[in-house]
């Protein structure tokens, strides 16, 4: 090993509430081992001496309720100790939660219903993952919902997901998400479609619903509930839709006292809206860091993150699939026909000709047998990616997590693309 760095590592001691913050630099993996004491990533306990190996790029914290000795080998690009962090907080909110978990246990009601929201790069995602990963650590089975249809933790760009969790996140790889819910948007801004996203809310609230129902376990742990950073305009009435539609009691803001504001003077009183810092820790992200971890998400769908998964390439005749996308664009109320809603089109399932356009777009496999309407509001199975098109052989080619043939045959078609480049 020629770096300097990499030989024998660094220790780092840290005190009670400390947090050994640090960047993998972006070409090297940093191996971190908990040497002595107790700490925790993001919520996940470590074992003393076990090895976590952090990709490059990574961005972590190591955070300790009670000190302890980290040792990082390899090269970061920034490794810092911090005693200023909003965990004490973060942990009263947890054992706020959990009250109302046990109220919810004893009453046979629902348990807490959180949505996590605020600009980007605040820390929503990393609150979400925290939260999860206290209550599954108090013996609990929440449900993570991800509406981040930019940068999801459960599944690839352009979805809404939902998963029941039963095990803390790896430290290294995340959420294991076992049989997710997934819905199709296609785009990554809800301000792509505004029509289709509440409509998709909306029905992943009754899913959850339904799935609440049938166990009281899952029910009284509550949801968590992630989304992007649109906040302003538009963006603002997302999130008082996503609160009215999974009929939310706690709304968390992170760091933005204005937004907290608004949704006091906006939402009933039985919606306890509380403001958290967001912590020193996180890191701001360029338009083309937040590209190139879309990338990463769905490059992770099919190759894992440590690439030990293998993807499928074959082809498809265009005969044996129906593509199709959702949402027409929209028309003039005067051009359309007598009492159809210019937002209705927003809706529509379109079919697609397949032609050149399609290359390395992501298609979603929907469950639904038939292309009617209801397609709209069917979860997918998974995602392919077109990496070739014959036109003359009308056969496209595409990459895909299980080998041939395609579970269904109805595929949508996203505006995101992916190259499958290594
Ligand atoms: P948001 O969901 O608001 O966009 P994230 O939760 O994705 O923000 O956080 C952005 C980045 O900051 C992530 O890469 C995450 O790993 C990193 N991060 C979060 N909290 C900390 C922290 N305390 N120290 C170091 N990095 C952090």
């Amino acid at each position: 090993m020629a770096d300097e760095n990499v030989k024998d590592g660094e220790d780092y001691r840290l005190d009670r509430n400390a947090e050994l913050r640090f960047e993998v630099d972006s070409r090297n993996e940093v191996q971190m081992e908990l040497v002595e004491g107790m700490a925790e990533v993001f919520g996940t306990e470590l074992a003393k001496k076990q090895i976590c190996a952090f990709l490059p790029g990574s961005k972590v914290a190591v955070y300790t309720y009670h000190g302890c000795v980290v040792k990082l080998r390899g090269k970061t690009e920034v490794a810092y100790i911090s005693k200023e962090t909003p965990m004490t907080m973060y942990l009263n909110t947890h054992a706020a939660m959990e009250q109302m978990r046990q109220k919810a246990d004893i009453e046979e009601t629902r348990g807490p219903r959180v949505l996590v929201v605020g600009p980007t790069d605040v820390g929503k995602s990393t609150l979400c993952r925290l939260l999860v990963n206290y209550a599954v650590r108090s013996g609990r089975s929440p449900m993570l919902v991800d509406l981040d249809v930019g940068q999801g933790q459960i599944s690839v760009p352009g979805t809404l997901a939902a998963v029941v969790m039963e095990r803390v996140a790896d430290v290294e790889e995340g959420f294991v998400k076992t049989a997710p819910l997934v819905f199709h948007f296609g785009h990554k801004s809800p301000a792509d479609n505004m029509t289709l996203f509440n409509t998709l809310m909306s029905r992943m609230a009754e899913v959850i619903n339904i799935r609440s129902e049938q166990s009281q376990r899952v029910n009284s742990s509550g949801v968590v509930i992630n989304t992007g950073g649109w906040v302003r305009g538009s963006g603002y009435d997302v999130l008082k839709h996503a609160a009215g539609s999974f009929e939310v009691d706690v709304i968390l803001v992170l760091d933005q006292e204005r937004l907290y504001n608004q949704l006091k003077g906006d939402l009933p009183e039985f919606v306890k809206i509380v403001l958290l810092p967001k912590s020193g820790g996180v890191v701001e992200r360029s338009q083309h860091a937040r590209a190139e971890a879309r990338d990463m998400k769905i490059r992770e769908y099919f190759y894992g993150v440590k690439g030990n998964f293998f993807p499928h390439t074959f082809e498809v005749k265009f005969s044996e699939v129906k593509l199709y996308k959702i949402g027409a664009p929209s028309l003039p109320e005067s051009c359309l026909p007598l009492g159809m809603k210019a937002s209705d089109s927003k809706t529509k399932v379109i079919p697609v000709l397949p032609t050149m356009t399609l290359l390395h777009h992501v298609l979603s496999v929907s469950a639904s047998d038939s292309g009617d309407q209801n397609i709209v509001e069917t979860n997918v199975l998974g995602f392919i990616i077109v990496t070739g098109i014959d036109m003359d052989k009308a056969v496209m080619t595409v990459l895909s997590p299980s080998p041939r043939p395609l579970p269904k045959s109805i595929l949508l078609v996203m505006d995101i693309q992916f190259m499958d480049i290594k």
